[in-house]
């Protein structure tokens, strides 16, 4: 990767107004906000630049409000749970241009900190206006770019701002930057990826890049159905995109091609209904799945022959469960093989990342989140950097 300028980068900016691109997307219910960690990994870079004497504006974007403004949606409401955080006092600044917040900067103190309001209540935020990033960069010295999570997105504070100001990655950016180089990028090898999931479509592209990339490719959850079925086995009643058959013969095919070697589950654990530990639960053959049957989890004697595939790698990238981890027992494969991941991990052996909005709550169930090397909470971001494509955010960074 390029070298991207960070914080270390920066000269005195004692005095000067920082403008900090970061996460507040946060889920809000009744009012209250349910859910702090993006404050807190936004955290660290705010600090820092308040320490060293910034006055320090916060841009970020809250929800969809498709370029109006309306109170529902004003980023007023995350101050008190960002206060809160960071223990410190927080402005408030309804504008992210104009004399209004050229006037606030006027009443604010080196370290001060203020949050301006949701970019996206102006339409030049996603059309990327370079009338918008002038006019938000014209009360601002620098530009920090800490949201990850927002970096695949070409906005004019994502982007567009990049280009108008001194522009750095801030420290959680850094992070996500360094772990995702790390695993993809230039990794150790060999390098193993996962994926699951519910839905091939959803993921061809992952998948297209990711043969192309590491040395095993491990598939679970409901795209393995897709995968076995294109192979021309029975699985019965289980979510299957069977449409998809040529496709997934392509990526098999790239995959050959490629050297990298795709592991099927060859058992599987079935139920002729969904729900929670079911009477018709059983552990079978992947050939032996009935009409009625369907495929809710990677079975165990397959889950053995996984954790021993990542025994012998250095790297593992991770997205999407093995198998309908919400419900038991269908989180068991998904539950084993992070755990294996994890001691892996902490033995020193591997370096796991992993991402995804559902991959996340998984790792959580399975209590190893913080053993991983990295967990990205970036969503979309983290797809399409699985799909190995240019976030134009990042790019933007670069020095
Ligand atoms: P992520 O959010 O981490 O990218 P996905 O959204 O692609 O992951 O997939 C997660 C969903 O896939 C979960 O809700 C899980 O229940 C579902 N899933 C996994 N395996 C199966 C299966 N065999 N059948 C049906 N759904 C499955
Ligand atoms: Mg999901």
């Amino acid at each position: 990767m390029t070298k991207f300028r960070t914080l270390d980068d920066l000269g005195d900016v004692s005095g000067k107004v920082a403008l900090v691109r970061v996460d507040l997307n946060l889920p809000i219910q009744d009012g209250a906000v349910t859910d702090d960690t993006r404050i807190r990994a936004a955290m660290p870079t705010i600090f820092e630049l308040a320490d060293k004497g910034a006055k320090v504006l916060l841009l970020a974007h809250f929800g969809r409000p498709r370029g109006a403004r309306n109170s529902e949606q004003s980023l007023s409401m995350v101050v008190g749970a960002v206060q809160e955080v960071l223990g410190r006092e927080v402005m408030f600044v309804p504008e992210v241009a104009g004399d209004v917040v050229k006037q606030s900067i006027g009443i604010l103190r080196p370290g001060d900190i203020a949050i301006l309001e949701n970019t996206r209540f102006w339409p030049g935020e996603e059309a990327n206006d370079p009338a918008l990033a002038k006019a938000i960069a014209a009360n601002g010295d620098i530009y920090i770019n800490d949201a990850f999570s927002a970096a695949h997105r070409a906005h004019a504070s994502t982007e567009g701002l990049a280009h108008l100001l001194p522009a750095y990655a801030g420290r959680s950016m850094q992070a996500e930057l360094e772990a995702l180089e790390q695993a993809l990028g230039n990794p150790e090898r060999p390098v193993a990826a996962v994926v699951g999931g519910a839905k091939v479509s959803s993921k061809l592209d992952v998948l297209k890049h990711l043969v192309t990339q590491v040395d095993h490719l491990i598939i679970g959850g409901g795209m393995a159905n897709t995968f076995l079925a294109a192979r021309g086995v029975d699985v019965g009643k289980s979510l299957c995109e069977h449409e998809l058959a040529p496709t997934v013969l392509e990526i098999l095919a790239m995959a050959e091609k490629s050297g990298c070697t795709v592991h099927l589950p060859y058992d599987v654990v079935v139920a002729r209904e969904f729900a929670a530990n079911p009477a018709s639960l059983r552990t079978c053959n992947v050939h032996e799945v009935a009409a009625d049957e369907m495929i809710l989890d990677v079975g165990p004697i397959a889950v053995e022959a996984l954790a021993d595939v990542l025994k012998t790698c250095r790297t593992l990238v991770w997205n999407g469960p093995l198998g309908a981890f919400e419900t038991e027992p269908f989180d068991a494969a998904t539950v084993a093989l992070a755990r294996t991941a994890a001691a892996l991990t902490r033995e020193g052996s591997l370096i796991s990342v992993a991402g995804g909005g559902d991959t996340v709550a998984a790792l959580n169930h399975a209590g190893v989140a913080d053993d991983f090397s990295y967990v990205s909470t970036a969503g979309g971001a983290f797809l399409e950097w699985m799909e190995g494509r240019d976030l134009p955010g990042v790019s933007a960074l670069l020095a």
